[in-house]
């Protein structure tokens, strides 16, 4: 798992190293991901995994995480799923949740 601290505060961007069975474009999914969270100061650790059977699990201790093939994109939190959306549909979900996550401060 490669995992990326975007400042010394704010949040952690791991990503899954991927392999024969990721379905989704990890790479851009990544970049987007990053870019976004550049602008938030919650230290919440975020996973980006490249397919929906594994990922949550093998990002277990995310708080909040994506992944995504075939058509279909799921957000997970703390390895168990909490929203399955299209693939089109992932993205506004999941920057929606973050910025819910960043406003609350990350409290449960
Ligand atoms: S999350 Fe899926 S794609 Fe990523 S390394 Fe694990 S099995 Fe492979």
């Amino acid at each position: 798992m490669r995992s990326l601290k975007i400042r010394e505060r704010g949040p952690e961007l791991i990503s899954c190293p991927t392999c024969g069975r990721t379905r989704i474009d990890l790479f851009s999914l990544a970049e987007k991901v990053e870019n976004y969270v550049q602008t938030m100061e919650t230290p919440l650790k975020i996973a980006v995994m490249g397919c929906v059977v594994n990922g949550p699990g093998e990002a277990r201790e995310a708080d909040i995480g994506v992944a995504g093939g075939n058509g279909v994109g799921i957000i997970f939190k703390k390895g168990k799923v909490w929203k399955k959306v299209s693939e089109n549909e992932l993205m506004d979900v999941f920057m929606a949740e973050l910025e819910k996550m960043e406003d609350e401060g990350h409290k449960p």
